[in-house]
């Protein structure tokens, strides 16, 4: 086999730690308990509940940047205050700036991850990132880590209109290192997103098993 000369990553649980969403939401559900008289564990289950049913309704096209990228968020919220009993349409959209506010302080890298940028870069080897999700959320934990600026290539599957899987999206970013996909690496945590969707596309898959160090579901919103 012959040497890789370009490295492709995914993002979210891969580079950035995907364990703050559960902490968002409980910090969320507690203030939002207080101000409208609710449960705070039965909001926070019930947004747990929302997300996945919601996710599966809306999640490719929230994806690909079909949809307002706001109104997914803010539909869980809106679901998940519902369930607790509080019906006020303006009480979901202050939730999900809290939401937003609060998780914008909480993205971080794991600790390897910068190193192994610097790494690859002081070497001179090629690298893109990979990443599922809308335009404005993911440029914001790259400029939030410091990251912004780590990849020759940066690939937001929001912006394009496809995701990992579809080698469409492999293809955008081998165009954009010049790397033929035989010779690129593309490293991801997600089975299907990052491995299926990189082997599909001719590209050398390694698999991140973040598994023992990432919370019970992925981050929120869930990008893979
Ligand atoms: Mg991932």
């Amino acid at each position: 086999m012959s040497p890789a000369r370009s490295v492709c990553f995914d993002l979210d649980g891969t580079l950035l730690r995907d364990d703050h969403v559960d902490g968002v939401v409980r910090a969320v559900s507690e203030r939002l308990a207080d101000r409208f008289g609710v449960d705070a564990e039965a909001l926070a289950a019930a947004n747990e509940t929302a997300w996945w049913e919601y996710w599966t309704e809306v999640g490719d096209a929230w994806m690909r940047g079909q949809i307002e990228p706001e109104s997914l968020p803010t539909e869980v919220w809106r679901r998940a205050l519902a369930t607790v009993g509080v019906t006020d349409a303006a009480a979901a959209v202050e939730a999900h700036a809290l939401h937003t506010s609060t998780e914008s302080t909480a993205f971080r890298l794991y600790d390897e991850s910068a190193e192994v940028l610097r790494w690859l870069s002081e070497r001179g080897v090629p690298t893109a990132l990979i990443t599922n999700g809308p335009s404005g959320l993911q440029r914001a934990k790259l400029l939030a880590t410091g990251i912004e600026d780590a990849f020759d290539v940066v690939i937001v599957s929001g912006e394009h209109g496809v995701h990992k899987p579809d080698p469409a999206i492999f293809a955008l970013a081998l165009s954009g290192l010049g790397s033929a996909a035989s010779e690129t690496l593309h490293v991801g945590d997600n089975l299907v997103a990052d491995v299926g969707g990189a082997r599909g596309a001719g590209l050398r898959p390694v698999w991140i098993d973040v598994a023992p160090r990432r919370s019970s579901r992925p981050s929120a919103p869930r990008p893979s």
